[in-house]
């Protein structure tokens, strides 16, 4: 069931699932979607892992949000960035690592 994400679960910069508490959690920063702990793009493998514990139950919820997630970061990057960015890369980028399995 696909309900467009805006009936979801709400997003999670608040911090909910931060695991550390001392330093930033692997969240997305924007417009740049960098990791806040990492500075690499995000999502990076720590940010990966703790989504997946978050929705181990519901791997379609996660998909789910990561999609809303990519559509947000294709509309934020293609802003920012002249030639913008293609949204299959986005794509592969936040739900490929995903949907695998
Ligand atoms: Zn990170």
């Amino acid at each position: 069931m696909v309900d467009g994400g805006a009936g979801a679960r709400p997003p999670y910069s608040g911090g909910g699932w931060s695991v550390t508490r001392r330093r930033p959690a692997h969240l997305p920063t924007r417009p740049t979607w960098r990791c806040r702990a990492c500075g690499i793009a995000w999502p990076c493998s720590v940010a990966k892992l703790n989504l997946l514990a978050e929705y181990r139950e519901d791997r379609a919820a996660l998909l789910d949000y990561l999609t809303t997630l990519r559509d947000e970061a294709v509309a934020q990057l293609s802003a920012e960035l002249p030639d913008g960015v293609p949204r299959a890369d986005l794509t592969e980028r936040f739900t490929g690592w995903a949907s695998a399995r």
